[in-house]
């Protein structure tokens, strides 16, 4: 199954998509965390949370709980509670099933608790009830849709999402069906936007829950591992995202992925790092992305994502005049190949004004500028995406404190 199809599976800053077969890129970086040897994700001792390569510790035999050593084994079992769980731990399949199955069931509650207030005497579309039958979840909403349209349990979008999939497995239908229906793990089917926010991570341990218990080189597992990385970064718990993305580009390195895959898997690695504000090493991965990007795919929406990534965090190390350069030079492409509603294109012209302003050397032109695309693009995306969608937020905030300096800088030129 290794040269299977590469949906899109989101990234932070975007979407992005996966695998297939080729050399391993060369590269390597710091790798802080994660395993380096398996797709793992469950990497440190249990009870110390030393960090535990692949042969490092000792595993609990009947349900393969890792440790550092017998000392914190045996504190797990006499203190720690692990003589009650550990049948409960074996019979769900394991260790990392029963990590996320937890973290799945917590993660929605999470989700449930955040959409209440609008989702409040809403019924979901798929089982038509407002409290789930089994779970007794709550709903969500994080896309597009407006109005009644949209409510649904993150359980009942997973288990649709679930048999679309197995579906198409069994049937063996092509990568292009294949891709779409997986595309349900991160993506609204009815509104056809991503899920934005702790439903998207909802859904990424959904997804991962789904699939882990395969062989590590399956199609469907290895995109589970980037939902589930895209879903952390998206909730803002970057720490869990960069060990995730740094498990995954290991495994990808290591299963001889193809290298459009190591490129997104890489992207979306250097977007967490910029989350934690490490500008400078995101900015130098970024760049090998987007120029292998560019090489490989050319006028690709992956090479577009790569663009943005790459401008986002050259404006983190306030090298703004190459980040206008970059955006200058790929707005008119991203316009013709993806159109101007694309989201990539509204980050784009986002990335483009906030370098504009923020720029010290900005002219009262380039202020203007900002301000008159911050005016067309925030209607769309407010449109597109949805007004509670973060790029609708943010282009939102950006448009105001824009007009702010417009304003000063007329003010102080008079
Ligand atoms: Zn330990
Ligand atoms: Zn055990
Ligand atoms: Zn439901
Ligand atoms: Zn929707």
């Amino acid at each position: 199954m290794l040269g299977r199809a590469r949906p899109s599976c989101g990234s932070r800053e975007t979407e992005q998509r996966q695998p297939q077969q080729s050399n391993c890129n060369k590269q390597s970086y710091p790798t802080p965390s994660g395993c380096p040897t398996c797709g793992m994700i469950l990497t440190k001792c249990a009870v110390c949370a030393t960090e535990l390569g692949l042969t490092l510790g000792k595993k609990c035999g009947r349900c393969s709980t890792r440790y550092c050593g017998a000392a914190c084994q045996v504190q797990h079992w006499k203190e720690g509670g692990h003589d009650k769980l550990c049948k409960a731990i074996k019979r769900a399949g394991g260790a990392e099933q029963y990590n996320a199955n937890k973290k799945y069931a917590e993660a929605v509650a999470v989700a449930a608790t955040a959409c209440a207030e609008d989702t409040k005497g809403q019924t979901c579309y798929i089982c038509t009830q407002a409290v789930h039958w089994k779970t007794k979840e709550g709903l969500v909403r994080m896309c597009a849709c407006r109005g009644t349209a949209g409510f649904a349990h993150v359980s009942c979008l997973a288990e649709q999402a679930k048999i679309l999939y197995a579906e198409a497995e069994e049937n063996n239908l092509g990568d292009k069906a294949m891709n779409e229906r997986f595309s349900r793990w991160h993506a609204c089917s009815l509104c056809e936007q991503d899920y934005h926010g702790v439903v998207r991570c909802a859904l990424g341990w959904a997804c991962w829950k789904t699939y882990v218990g395969r062989q590590e080189a399956n199609w469907a597992r290895r995109l589970s591992m980037t939902a589930l990385g895209n879903g952390l970064a998206i909730a803002k718990h970057h720490e869990d995202a960069l060990s995730v993305q740094d498990a995954e580009l290991s495994m990808l390195r290591r299963l001889g992925a193809r290298e459009e895959s190591i490129l997104v898997t890489q992207g979306n690695l250097a977007g967490t790092y910029a989350s934690l504000g490490r500008y400078e090493h995101a900015s130098r991965m970024q760049r090998e992305v987007y120029s292998g990007q560019l090489k490989l795919q050319g006028e690709h929406r992956d090479t577009f994502i790569a663009a943005n990534n790459y401008a986002g965090s050259l404006i983190g190390l306030q090298r703004y005049a190459e980040a206008k350069l970059l955006m200058r030079k790929m707005l008119p492409v991203a316009r013709r190949v993806l159109g101007e509603s694309h989201d990539t294109t509204l980050r784009m012209q986002y990335i483009y004004s906030v370098a504009l302003r923020k720029d010290p050397a900005a002219t009262l032109e380039d202020v203007c500028e900002a301000v008159a695309t911050l005016e067309v693009v925030a209607p769309i995306a407010r449109r597109v995406l949805g007004a509670e969608h973060p790029l609708a937020g943010e282009l939102e905030t950006t448009k105001q404190e824009s007009r702010t300096a417009l304003a000063n800088a007329l003010a102080s030129s008079k």
